[in-house]
């Protein structure tokens, strides 16, 4: 998977502002932030999207959405925020490692787009 872009975070071979991380989940800010607070939060080990994950290892599955609930704490988000994972095309996923999206900081619409 040397081609994964997010894998070569985790790696260390591109700098990320890391936000948070453990012996299995990194959270990093996003590089084209959509909100005042936007972190992606992510598993080490690769996995192509949330539907992978969950059907390899739903144990680390819980292990994202832990951090991404640890990451908005440490960002600050009392008044809030989104966890989105975008899926395939039609959800508009651009990255084949599955993340979390957490984004806060100023009040979200509904729906999306
Ligand atoms: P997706 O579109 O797959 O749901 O989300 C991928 C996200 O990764 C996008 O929000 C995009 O801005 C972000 N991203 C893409 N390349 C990089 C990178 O090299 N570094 C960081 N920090 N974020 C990236
Ligand atoms: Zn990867």
């Amino acid at each position: 998977m040397s081609a994964c872009i997010f894998c070569e975070i985790v790696a260390g071979k591109i700098p990320a502002t890391v936000v948070l991380e453990t012996e299995h989940v990194l959270a990093f800010r996003d590089i084209s932030p959509q909100a005042p607070t936007h972190v992606l939060v992510i598993p080490r080990e690769h996995h192509d999207n949330l539907t992978s994950l969950v059907t390899h290892n739903p144990d680390l599955a819980a292990k994202v959405f832990t951090a991404a609930s640890d990451a908005a704490v440490l960002e600050g988000l009392e008044g809030g925020y989104r966890v989105v994972s975008n899926i395939g095309d039609d959800g508009g996923q651009t990255v084949d490692h599955m993340h979390l999206h957490v984004l806060g900081g100023r009040s979200l619409t509904w729906p999306p787009g």
